[in-house]
């Protein structure tokens, strides 16, 4: 078993001394990955310090003298994505294919997205007689769960050191291998010393940092109960705060959408990496006089996807990350066939592999709408059918939970599916198959969080706006 013991602090790859250590195993065998040490409240006491030390020098270097460093790290990256998807695929559990695509080559390209904003992102700009200068928020401690985690450091470091902060990373402890490619990545760019730090560890680390005094921002995605906690402490302080939380999606196919494309999309949504995605839509909302057709296109719709192995091409649903979620889902799931909701698809008898963390993709049909099922986040393939009676309905169920990520909405028109969508209470909504925008602001209403990544909306999170009164 590989032991990941260096964490990266002011330049340099440290050993640290153990607090504790976090065992990874291949989601699809089970087979032993990796042990994870986990650093210090000393070691975090290190790595914010020479992030304090390094913001003058990088803040100096103007955004366009940053840009170099983030074309470096996505060419570094880009060079290791063969093995990152690998890695990630055994820890995580998605089809190497759909790994490489999503959990690398995205993040990577994002990383050069992010770079190119520095031609054409205005980092001062006149308001009257006042100069606005946005300024780096300063140091930002980047906390990052597992699901993509190429993809979620992304999110938070390129647009941070593009905006002139300096960082210091925890990811999560149990996808380990992005943050030990990252550090090399970090390396061979040749990133100045103290810009960007590594340190690994789990919630003792990560509250380690949040309670810094010379932390001034929290990013944070994770789920919504860790991030309640995480902003309390940092409210001590008043640190900014930027925090991407849990979901529990509505698809709202209108009367006359395309049931067919709909429920394709639906799937293909919900149980995307085994269902382990924040912006899943795990719920699907469909006309009562529409049910029974729909019934029978998910049976259909489900029985088409291939469950297995995660290496073979043609596999599309892939196992869970640990035994613990496994267990977690099918709990779930029992609590739904216990409750006699219709089983469409999957449920926790349905044949999957011996080994490793797989759990059949499951349709629930008419789900109540005060059931967990229809209100509470699974993070596994578990889709809950909800009928509803008219339009006003289906936008009423849609906002009846405390989330609002996303939200997917399937229409005659898209005119009619764009009406619909702006009475979503959802942080991005789809119409009619729209496409995922990387340069749109992906974020959360309500319990989903607080702030936008992605973009400029994700670049003026790291800045502080500074007005200056000319005469
Ligand atoms: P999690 O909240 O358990 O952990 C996230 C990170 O927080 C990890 O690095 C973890 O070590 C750290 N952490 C845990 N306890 C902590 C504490 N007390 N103090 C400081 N840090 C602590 O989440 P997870 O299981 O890694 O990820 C799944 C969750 O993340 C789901 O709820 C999912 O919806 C959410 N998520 C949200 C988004 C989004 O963009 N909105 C994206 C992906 C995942």
């Amino acid at each position: 078993m590989k032991q990941i013991a260096q964490h990266y602090i002011d330049g340099a790859r440290v050993a640290v001394k153990p607090t504790g250590e976090a065992r990874i195993h291949d989601a699809a065998t089970g087979a032993p990955l990796a042990a994870v040490t986990f650093g210090s409240e000393a070691d975090v006491g290190a790595a914010v310090g020479a992030a304090r030390l390094a913001l003058s020098g990088w803040r100096a270097l103007g955004a366009r003298g940053r840009v170099p460093f983030l074309q470096a790290i996505a060419d570094a990256l880009e060079a290791v994505s063969a093995e990152l998807a690998r890695e990630i695929s055994r820890e995580v559990g998605m089809p190497l294919k759909l790994a490489q695509r999503i959990q690398v080559d995205a993040p990577v390209a994002a990383w050069r997205a992010t770079a190119a904003l520095a031609e054409e992102f205005s980092f001062e700009r006149s308001v009257g007689n006042s100069r606005i200068v946005l300024e780096p928020v300063g140091v930002v401690a980047a906390i990052t769960p597992w699901n993509y985690p190429l993809h979620q450091i992304t999110a938070k470091l390129a647009p941070a050191l593009l905006a002139g902060c300096t960082v210091v990373l925890k990811p999560s402890e149990l996808a380990p291998a992005t943050a030990v490619r990252l550090m090399d990545a970090v390396e061979r760019a040749g990133l100045p010393r103290g810009v960007l730090n590594v340190v690994l560890g789990g919630a003792a680390v990560g509250e380690a940092l949040v309670a810094h005094p010379d932390v001034n921002m929290l990013s944070f995605t994770g789920s919504t109960a860790v991030g309640r906690k995480i902003a309390s402490i940092a409210a001590g302080d008043m640190k900014r705060l930027s925090m991407e939380l849990g979901g529990k999606s509505a698809a709202v196919v209108l009367p006359g959408a395309d049931l067919g494309r709909a429920i394709k999309a639906t799937l293909a949504s919900c149980f995307l990496n085994s269902g382990q995605t924040c912006s899943a839509t795990t719920r699907l909302l469909v006309p009562r006089e529409a049910y029974a057709h729909c019934r029978d296109l998910l049976k259909e719709a489900a029985a088409s996807l291939t469950l297995g192995d995660p290496d073979n091409a043609a596999t599309r649903v892939g196992p869970l990350l640990s035994a613990g979620q496994k267990a977690r889902v099918l709990a779930f799931i029992r609590e739904g066939e216990a409750a006699g909701y219709e089983l469409l698809a999957g449920g926790s008898q349905a044949p999957v592999p011996d080994a490793g963390n797989f759990v059949a993709p499951t349709v629930f049909g008419d789900v109540p709408a005060d059931s967990r099922l229809a209100n509470e986040e699974v993070f596994g393939p578990v889709l809950a059918v909800l009928c509803y009676d008219t339009p006003e309905d289906a936008i009423a169920l849609a906002n009846a939970t405390p989330y609002g990520l996303a939200a997917t909405v399937w229409a005659a028109t898209p005119e009619q599916g764009q009406a619909v969508a702006r009475e979503l209470r959802a942080g991005q909504v789809d119409v009619n198959g729209g496409r995922f925008n990387a340069l749109a602001p992906f974020g959360g209403f309500g319990m989903s969080g607080v702030g936008r990544e992605g973009g400029v909306f994700g670049l003026e999170e790291f800045l502080e706006p500074k007005s200056i009164q000319l005469p």
